[in-house]
């Protein structure tokens, strides 16, 4: 068996709306396995983000637990969240969420100036995912020249920069044409099945949620495989 590298057990959330307590995720359980894809689907405001962002701890469950390797997550331990969302995590957004004014190599390279890696390994990995993602002729352009696809290809190199365990991606084509989210999801597929990336996709697209190992509906706050 493989090792279990992220589970949930019993989450709940809730957000106040007004004077309404609405009740996002009402007691989720979910086991990912080092090396597995997946897929959550659901309607609108069912509360997808709120689930992935709980997966990576950038938003707090009110009850329950978050295990990373079989190891219970202590919330208070802000050292440990930020080494774990910076060396374990990667996160890729709808919207990107890149530097506008800043070049595709600025932009990923970002998180390994954060972490302190020295010059030339942060060269080196830089020429490796810009060849291996595509954006070789890219690295000096300012990223408000590029086309929604390659943008999306600069944030997963971004995220993948520092090797994480597991990549979250929140609707990462949601924004993308046919042929671009295509492309996508394929580098996505490769990520998982040559480097072992674990992925965990949330996506309004039945049909690129298919193509992930499992496939789970959130609905009326919880989850349940399809
Ligand atoms: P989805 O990603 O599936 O569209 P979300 O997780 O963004 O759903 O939102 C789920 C519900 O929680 C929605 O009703 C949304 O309005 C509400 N919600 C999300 N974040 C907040 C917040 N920070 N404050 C208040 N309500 C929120
Ligand atoms: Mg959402």
């Amino acid at each position: 068996m493989k090792p279990m590298w992220l589970s949930l057990k019993n989450i709940k959330k809730s957000y106040l709306n007004g004077k309404r307590v609405i009740q996002v995720l009402r007691g989720v359980s979910l086991e990912i396995e080092q090396g597995e894809k997946l897929a959550i689907v659901g309607p609108s405001g069912s509360g997808k983000t709120t689930l992935l962002n709980i997966m990576g701890t950038l938003d707090r469950p009110d009850e329950g637990e978050l295990f990373f390797e079989n190891k219970a997550l202590d919330w208070s331990d802000e050292e440990l969240l930020s080494s774990i969302r910076r060396e374990k995590l990667g996160f890729v957004f709808q919207f990107y969420h890149l530097m506008p004014e800043l070049n595709v190599n600025e932009n990923i390279i970002l998180p390994a100036m954060m972490a302190g890696w020295a010059k030339s390994r942060i060269e080196d990995r830089a020429e490796e995912l810009l060849e291996r993602l595509g954006l070789s002729d890219k690295r000096e352009s300012k990223v408000y020249s590029l086309s929604g696809g390659e943008r999306q290809r600069v944030a997963i190199a971004r995220a993948i920069f520092l090797y994480p365990q597991i990549l979250l991606a929140d609707e990462p084509t949601g924004n993308l044409d046919a042929d671009s989210a295509k492309e996508v999801i394929q580098l996505f597929l490769e990520l998982n099945e040559y480097q072992g990336l674990t992925l965990v996709l949330v996506t309004h697209n039945l049909e690129i949620a298919r193509k992930m190992d499992k496939v789970y509906l959130l609905k009326e706050g919880s989850l349940v495989e399809l």
